[in-house]
This record gives structure tokens, C-alpha cells and sequence, in this order.
């Protein structure tokens, strides 16, 4: 199975509502789209965000590195995987989305090459996740309104986008939320590094005085601020989960071997992709912690390869957080993962079960 042609393009889906955190604003997933061709008519898919404000990357930035990657994996042999991921990796120094691109298409077309789905060629497991659904911050009455609409949608985890307002704020919200929703809907804080480490402490203090049990509070500080999120995972008892603190192996190495977070969130547009992922899973099961799996605002292709690995690798990935699909007015996918309320299904289908993408714009040819 030689690699043929490659060929990028771009999606474009509006959201039911505008996605609204402590970092930004976004009306539309606005995603870069790649399809690797081989010799024997299969195809793999890939798809990456250009997440500015959290990974650097951009539409014209990816186009600009994959010009430089993708002459290198032309005419290369699928069997010689392991060579064509350092390739990719290689190649040019950060650029993690649009690495994870190249990976979830290379590894889309190995699994189909052995003929099961990538989920299998992981390691198997049962192929059935539930995940959770992202609130936006709003005024506190929205916010209830859109926690109670997605609980009577099935949703029994929330991730509550917090920060960029008075701690004050913060905590009234969530208390609102709580009230409304009940003690058994799990609630998840994400601040998207909103706070100090001084008012995320009080926040959560705050709250956990009040009787809230949260299930975990999300990267509350700013993402190079490890010491910040120690002092918050200290003064604690909350769960802490580091996300935008946590990109590569070796940041998850020092998060853990510092005892910083209690949760690690993997998302494969930070690790560059499935193979990094797996060796954070990994680390992170050696340190006795756990992971969450996440996404930025992906579609259908890069959250179906999420979901393969967290099935592979579900005694470590206990949380998930894909609920990506769901935030978007339609797909742009045959095939792929099956979204059913908080339910995420995948086929037996080869590799991703992708047949088709709909609606590619602004294509170019390798
Ligand atoms: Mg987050």
C-alpha cells in the first residue's frame, strides 16, 4: 500500500450556538480536511482546527507545513508506518494539529490495510463511550437554561466553561447550575485558564464549602503556569485537570512526576496526534492518575479517531469530553462515529468507517 496522493481541503460547519470561553468566541467549525490516497484506492481521512489561541495553529500555517511534510510521504509504503510517523513528526518542530491530521489519516489507512477497525488495531475494548457536553459562559440564567435542555437531551455530564469574569460570577453560576440540575448530574468547571492561582483556590473553596461536589475543575491557571496549578491541586480537594498545560510527553512527565493536576486531558491535536496520545495514556496509567479524553472544535473525522482510542485505551481514558459533533448544524461525514445524545458508537467498519466528505472547499493536490 503506497501512498499515492494527498490531497487537503476545508470544512466549514456552523454551531448551534456560539461556543463562548475564557479564551474566545467561535460561530462556525472552520476545520482543515486531509485525504491520503495509496495505490490501492483506499483512502484515510484526517481533519485538524486551527486552534489560535490554544495550539498556534491556523488554516494558512497548516497548509504551509503540510506542503512541507506531504512531498515527503509520497511514493513511502504504508507498512512502514513507525518511518513515516517520525516523518511527519520530524519534519518541522510544532505544528501539532496538523501532525495529528497526517496521523489520524495514516493511521485511518493501516487499520484498513489489516482490515479492522482502528479501535482494534489499538488494542480492542468495547466500542461504546458516553460523553459529556460543553456549556458555554453566559449570564447564569442561560446557563441553567442550556444545562437543564442538555440534561432532558440525556447529557449527565456537563463541562461548564468558566473564567474571564469576577470569581464571584464564577461561583454564583455554578451554584445556580447546581441548584437547578441537581447532585446527580456530574458537573465539570473548565476556566480555560481564566483565573489566578489565588481566585482559583477561593473559587473552588467557595464551592466546595457550599456542598458542590464538582467531578474535576479544568486548567484553572495559565497554561505555563505549572507552579500556579500545584498550588491550586495543594490547596484543594477537588480533582485538578491540566489541559492546555499538557501538549507533549514530556509536559505530561513533569505535570505528574510534580504531582500538579490530578487528570491529564489528552486531545489529539495537542500531542500531534495518535501516537503521542497513546504514550501520554501510558505515562499517565504508570503515575496511578487518569485521563481525559477532549477535542477542540473538530467534526466528525478527528473525534472518531479520538474515540478509537479511548475505546483501546479505556482503563486509563475514563472521562470523555468528544462532544465536538454535537455542537455543530449537521456533519460533513458518511460514515465515522454515531452520536446518539450523550452516546458515542463506532462501527465494525476498517479503519475510521469514513466513506465519504462533504462539502470540501479550497482544494489542493500532492
Ligand atoms: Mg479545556
Amino acid at each position: 500500500m503506497l501512498i499515492q496522493r494527498i490531497a487537503v481541503g476545508e470544512i466549514k460547519l456552523p454551531l448551534k450556538v456560539p461556543f463562548k470561553t475564557a479564551l474566545r468566541t467561535v460561530t462556525d467549525v472552520h476545520d482543515l480536511v486531509l485525504i491520503i490516497e495509496t495505490d490501492t484506492g483506499h483512502q484515510g481521512y484526517g481533519e485538524a482546527p486551527a486552534t489560535a489561541v490554544i495550539t498556534g495553529d491556523l488554516l494558512g500555517s497548516m497548509r504551509a507545513a503540510l506542503a512541507l511534510i506531504a512531498p515527503r510521504l509520497l511514493g513511502r509504503d504504508l507498512l512502514d508506518f513507525n518511518a513515516l510517523l517520525a516523518t511527519v513528526h520530524q519534519s518541522v518542530v510544532h505544528h501539532s494539529s496538523l501532525k495529528a491530521a497526517l496521523e489520524i489519516a495514516l493511521y485511518d489507512l493501516r487499520a484498513q490495510q489489516f482490515g479492522v477497525p482502528l479501535y482494534q488495531l489499538l488494542g480492542g475494548g468495547t466500542p461504546r463511550l458516553k460523553t459529556d457536553i460543553t456549556i458555554s459562559v453566559n449570564d447564569s440564567a442561560t446557563m441553567v437554561q442550556d444545562c437543564l435542555r442538555a440534561v432532558a437531551e440525556g447529557f449527565d455530564a456537563l463541562k461548564i466553561k468558566v473564567g474571564g469574569r469576577t470569581w464571584r460570577e464564577d461561583v454564583d453560576s455554578t451554584l445556580a447550575i447546581y441548584r437547578a440540575v441537581g447532585p446527580h448530574v456530574a458537573l465539570r468547571l473548565d476556566a480555560n485558564q481564566g483565573w489566578t492561582p489565588k481566585q482559583a483556590v477561593q473559587v473552588i473553596q467557595a464551592l466546595e464549602a457550599a456542598g458542590v461536589a464538582l467531578e474535576f475543575v479544568e486548567q484553572p491557571v495559565k497554561a505555563g503556569d505549572v507552579a500556579g496549578l500545584k498550588f491550586v491541586t495543594d490547596h484543594t480537594l477537588t480533582p485538578i485537570l491540566a489541559d492546555e498545560a499538557v501538549f507533549s510527553v514530556t509536559d505530561a512527565l513533569h505535570i505528574l512526576a510534580t504531582q500538579s493536576a490530578d487528570i491529564i486531558n489528552i486531545k489529539l491535536m495537542k500531542t500531534g496526534g495518535i501516537s503521542q496520545a497513546i504514550e501520554v495514556a501510558n505515562l499517565t496509567k504508570r503515575h496511578h492518575r487518569t485521563c481525559m479524553i477532549g477535542c477542540m472544535l473538530e467534526s466528525g473525522i478527528s473525534v472518531t479517531a479520538a474515540a478509537h482510542f479511548a475505546v483501546a485505551h479505556a482503563d486509563v481514558v475514563t472521562l470523555i469530553d468528544l462532544d465536538g459533533p454535537q455542537l455543530c448544524q449537521g456533519s460533513a461525514i458518511t460514515g465515522g462515529l454515531n452520536m446518539d445524545g450523550p452516546w458515542i458508537s463506532l462501527s465494525d467498519a476498517p479503519g475510521l468507517g469514513i466513506t465519504a466528505v462533504h462539502g470540501l472547499t479550497d482544494v489542493q493536490q500532492y
